[in-house]
């Protein structure tokens, strides 16, 4: 299958099939890409198992590449290594003819992303997605940036790909937990926008990487549908894919770094939102209850171990988050597939959420 993200003269083609990696040349002959030199960004696990693919497919297609690996890992998301990648590209021969390409997860989209939106002020990019979370999320949407010290993502731009290629089979090299911790994304965006999808991912074995290419064309076309209407996030539409965020960033941040994976952190932070969502959105307690079953069915975490202190959850979100007149924007959702943005909940009710975070599942 295959989503158009429309965007004006933004727009691009989100390709996802089993086997794309192989055939990547042709899908970039067929985009219309007619740039001679191609500067492909991976980190070194990827690379290990999927560059020599993708390579030898481009240079069959007749395009010359070059390779830029940074070590895997969120750490890899910074200035210093947006630097090194851009000197390195640099003498490898590459001006503002170049095209980046981003073969990884989440982190090594979001450098390469950035890294194609300040080279020579700026060439067009392609997005491979090779993890769950970039597949169904990062890759599609154009925010792009690293980390500083003072906080996640603070520095980055806007700049779209010109092309998505999603090969679902790229899937099977990743380990276990990263494979798991995407689904918290899926599951937010079902839960959203499409209440039928949680039955679907309710019916699919949590063990096999066999994910159907047809559930990620649908959540890439639930972030696409999102992202066409406020694609600057400047409305408040685009807010809606925080549904979670605001208590998962929390405790995400009060973990010691590495503890605790995005979408882990961001599980506890769906169950604090539909606790919240069953007080005000008129939530029931039966939908709530089907959306935490799948949460636990891809092993991911439910209970806010003792050792994370709710002051510090509420301290580490309060950091980026505006409250006006004590309460803060939060999406709540009211019945599957259908949320809301509030302007309702308080200091008081972000506690009691991050607390209701301690109490067994029933
Ligand atoms: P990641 O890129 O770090 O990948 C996770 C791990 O899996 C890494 O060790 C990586 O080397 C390895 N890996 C990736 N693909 C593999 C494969 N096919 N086989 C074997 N190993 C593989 O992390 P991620 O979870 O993909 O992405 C997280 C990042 O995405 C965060 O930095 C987050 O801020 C960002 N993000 C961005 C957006 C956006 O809209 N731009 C949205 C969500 C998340
Ligand atoms: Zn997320």
């Amino acid at each position: 299958p295959a989503v158009h993200v429309d965007l004006s003269d933004r727009s691009y083609e989100v390709i996802v099939e089993n086997g794309l990696l192989s055939r990547a040349g042709d899908a970039f002959v067929k985009a219309g890409i007619s740039f001679g030199n191609i500067a492909v960004i991976s980190d070194e696990n990827v690379a290990e198992f999927h560059a020599e693919t993708l390579i030898s497919s481009l240079e069959t297609a007749g395009y010359k590449t070059s390779l830029h690996l940074i070590p895997a890992g969120e750490s890899s998301k910074s200035m210093s290594h947006v630097e090194s990648v851009c000197r390195k590209m640099i003498r490898a021969g590459h001006d503002r003819k170049s095209l980046v390409v981003a073969l990884g997860g989440g982190v090594t989209g979001d450098l390469a992303g950035f890294v194609a939106a300040i080279f020579y002020r700026g060439v067009p990019f392609v997005q491979i997605p090779t993890t769950i979370v970039s597949q169904v999320d990062s890759s599609v949407g154009g925010k792009t940036g690293v980390n500083v010290e003072e906080g996640k993502n603070l520095v980055g731009a806007f700049h779209q790909p010109r092309l998505v290629l999603v090969d679902p089979e790229t899937l099977r090299t990743l380990p276990d937990r990263e494979f798991h911790e995407g689904f918290a994304e899926a599951i937010k965006h079902a839960a959203i926008r499409d209440g039928e999808m949680l039955a679907d991912l309710a019916a699919l074995d949590a063990e096999s990487r066999d994910v159907p290419a047809d559930l990620i064309a649908r959540n890439i076309a639930i972030k696409a549908r999102i992202v066409e209407t406020d694609e600057f996030e400047t409305l408040g539409t685009r807010a809606l894919l925080n549904f979670g965020h605001t208590i998962g960033h929390g405790i995400e941040a009060a973990v010691p770094y590495g503890q605790m994976l995005h979408g882990e952190a961001i599980s506890l932070g769906l169950r604090a939102a539909l606790f919240l969502s069953q007080k005000y959105a008129g939530l029931d307690a039966q939908h709530a209850q089907s959306v935490l079953n799948l949460l636990d069915k891809f092993h991911l975490p439910l209970v806010l171990p003792d050792s994370i202190s709710t002051d510090t959850v509420l301290e580490k979100l309060s950091r980026d988050k505006k409250f006006a007149g004590g309460k803060i924007r939060f999406v709540l959702l009211e019945r599957p597939g259908v949320a809301v943005i509030s302007q309702t909940i308080t200091q008081q009710d972000l506690r009691d959420a991050t607390e209701h975070l301690r109490t067994p599942l029933s």
